[in-house]
């Protein structure tokens, strides 16, 4: 928007730079779990195929604005695997790969995981990204900063109103104050305008669990997340200089907390991960 000579401010309820993204695993990806098989059937070829082309535009996105700013966020290149480690799984897996050839995706069947864990046959598709996403966008702050955006903190956006007599849009803080502006883009994660959307009705909370570990044996490369519960996510990070690999659990609606830390202890052993 800056540099389409916009004048920008960022309002934001807490402080930027720490809310969801900066917990993040960072896998900058087309492959979200298993997706391609329901958006096929939900909304048909053409949106499926759109959803996969506006991530690609994404992660080509990020590229070439780590090149042109010169961002040193550990951005790499790595292929993402999604498997299958139960018999129930493999079939989920199985109607994602026919949607993936009836997408026409570039993505390739295998049997056999490069990664030493269970798995009865996965999908991989190459190519794909991660990164740091606080380096990333602390550079990216300084840059707006330097080109006159500003930033509002502990400024919560409560509602939103188009005025009567101009083509200005209103939105109004919890403290009653009025932001007009031409163009408005809501980036708050959760809607904070409902617009009738009930929005609010499809929220449920989750918890997940990430560990560092300082892997053993030579890490045959790859990021890795399996297609049921519980969700198991894996990629190569590093940290000060020396890689790790980190290792997520979500567990959705599991009681105690001692439980899911015992599962993912568990998983953390698998042959293909042994830890330092
Ligand atoms: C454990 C975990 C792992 C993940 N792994 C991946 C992954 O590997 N790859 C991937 O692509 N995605 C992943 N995701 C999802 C991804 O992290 C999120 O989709 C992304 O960080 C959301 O960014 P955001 O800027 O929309 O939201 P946030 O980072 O949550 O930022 C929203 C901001 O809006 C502000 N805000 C909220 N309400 C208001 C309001 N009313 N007024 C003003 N400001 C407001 C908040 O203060 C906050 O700063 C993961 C998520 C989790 C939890």
């Amino acid at each position: 928007m800056l540099e389409a000579g916009l004048k920008v401010a960022i309002i934001d309820a807490g402080q930027i730079l720490q809310s969801t993204t900066s917990f993040t695993t960072a896998k900058v990806s087309s492959q979200h779990g298993l997706i391609y098989n329901s958006l096929l059937s939900h909304f048909g070829k053409e949106a499926a195929r759109l959803y996969y082309e506006a991530n690609e535009d994404a992660i080509r996105f990020i590229s070439d604005t780590i090149q042109k700013h010169n961002i040193e966020c550990h951005f790499q290149r790595e292929d993402s695997y999604l498997y299958a480690d139960s018999e129930q799984q493999l079939e989920q897996l199985r109607q994602e790969w026919e949607a993936y050839r009836q997408l026409d995706l570039p993505g390739e069947w295998i049997d056999e995981l490069p990664l030493q864990v269970e798995s009865k046959g996965a999908i991989v598709l190459r190519n794909q990204a991660h990164f740091h996403p606080l380096q990333y966008l602390s550079a990216l702050t300084n840059y707006i900063v330097e080109k006159g955006g500003r930033f509002y903190e502990h400024t919560t956006l409560e509602d939103y109103a188009k005025e009567q007599d101009d083509d200005n849009i209103i939105l109004k803080t919890a403290e009653g104050h009025k932001v007009a502006c031409q163009y408005a883009v809501s980036a708050s994660h959760f809607p904070f305008f409902d617009g009738g959307g009930l929005y609010f009705t499809r929220l449920h909370a989750e918890r997940s669990y990430v560990i560092a570990i300082k892997p053993q044996k030579a890490y045959p490369g790859g990021m890795y997340i399996n297609c049921g519960e519980p969700k198991r996510s894996i990629r190569p990070a590093m940290f000060n200089e020396s890689e790790v690999l980190l290792v997520g659990v979500n567990l959705i609606g599991q009681g105690r907390m001692i439980a899911r830390s015992n599962g993912m202890r568990s998983w953390r052993n698998s042959p293909g991960i042994p830890s330092g």
